[in-house]
């Protein structure tokens, strides 16, 4: 039993090897790329990071997880307890001298939520849901003729009275109901860029569903993100950009649809001011610095049509959109166009 005696000369001589052998396996396994993919908020949540210790890239891959499902048992409505849906119950019953007290990062949500309704002049609207709670696109129901009457006033989103300073708010109609589902994505894939940023990690890219966003670069090259074609056939163009540091939301008339007696397409985005899904596009992407606009801008922008839409675009120079119709035609802002 030599071998492993304490002073033997053979055993120091083994222990440095097996050192050796784990400080170069460490430093070989230690960078990579580390990715995970979950279904989280309705949707597939992937996240790929760069780090130089594996062990801690897949820490973060964890805490990104954990941020969302966080952000998702706040702000669904299929979720009863989540702050959104008690929100949903209590607002209406409160008034301006005794408004419900909400989180600051509720308040942050809805004051976004209603800057972008005044900007779109209610193309955005987060009482959508107030006539909209009752489309069930997996049955594929409609409200009623008598819904739809009663409901539809109580779409508009200047009934959701909100104080962003003292974060309280209530709803000064009773029928409202508020869904965030046009921009807690985007405020989600924020909060888990900002995460693995804060950590340090200097390449990663997160989307959840279609909202994506990618902080540095791929390691020397761009990351590549694509835009689908919106009926997955020849008709419409495949789109890849290669982006640095910035975000592409998508919203599209495919992702939760059904096709009704009459032969139209009934699907998730829903112009406020008929109650009805908006028919002139299949598709839009919005391209900028953060996710939490460009998901709200991408819903905007779908409800607004091809021309009213690029034109808000167009006076926002951080942004710029590519919207394909339902005919196919691929229509860009001004910034993605070249200068003749
Ligand atoms: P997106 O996933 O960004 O394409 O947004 C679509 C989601 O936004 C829908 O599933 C609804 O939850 C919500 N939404 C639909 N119509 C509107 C609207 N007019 N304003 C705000 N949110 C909307
Ligand atoms: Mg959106």
């Amino acid at each position: 039993m030599y071998l492993f005696h304490p002073t033997h000369p053979r055993t120091a001589f083994i222990r440095v090897l097996i050192a050796l052998a784990l400080v170069l396996s460490g430093h070989m396994a230690q960078a990579s790329w580390l990715s995970d993919e979950q279904a989280i908020m309705g949707t597939q949540v992937s996240v790929t990071l760069w780090h130089q210790d594996a062990v801690r890239g897949e820490q973060l891959l964890a805490q990104v997880m954990a941020e969302m499902r966080r952000i998702d048992a706040a702000y669904s409505p299929f979720k009863e307890y989540s702050e959104l849906s008690q929100m949903n119950r209590a607002a209406a019953q409160h008034s301006a001298e005794q408004p419900l007290t909400i989180s600051a990062e509720m308040s942050r949500l809805l004051d976004k939520a209603l800057y972008y309704g005044r900007l779109t002049e209610g193309a955005f609207d987060i009482t959508f849901a107030s006539l909209a709670r009752y489309y069930d696109y997996r049955n594929a129901s409609q409200p009623s003729q008598l819904q739809r009457r009663q409901l539809l006033p109580a779409i508009d989103y200047r009934h959701v009275k909100l104080d962003h300073i003292g974060h309280t708010v209530y709803y000064s109609q009773p029928q409202v109901y508020v869904d965030l589902g046009g921009i807690a994505k985007g405020y989600a894939v924020d909060r888990a860029i900002e995460l693995l940023r804060q950590a340090g990690v200097r390449h990663a890219s997160v989307s959840a569903g279609g909202d994506s966003r990618v902080l540095g670069d791929k390691r020397g090259r761009p990351w590549l993100v694509g835009i689908k074609p919106p009926r997955g056939d020849q008709t419409h163009a495949a789109i890849t950009l290669p982006l640095n540091d910035s975000a592409i939301s998508t919203s599209g008339d495919y992702e939760r649809y059904f096709i009704d007696a009459d032969g139209e397409r009934i699907h998730h985005i829903i112009n406020p001011h008929t109650g009805k899904s908006s028919s002139e596009l299949a598709s839009v992407s919005i391209i900028g610095p953060n996710s939490f606009d460009a998901d709200a801008l991408s819903t905007s922008v779908f409800v607004l049509g091809g021309d009213k839409g690029l034109k808000l675009i167009n006076t926002l120079p951080e942004f710029d959109a590519i919207v394909i119709t339902r005919s196919g035609k691929v229509r860009y802002s001004s910034g993605l166009v070249a200068p003749e």
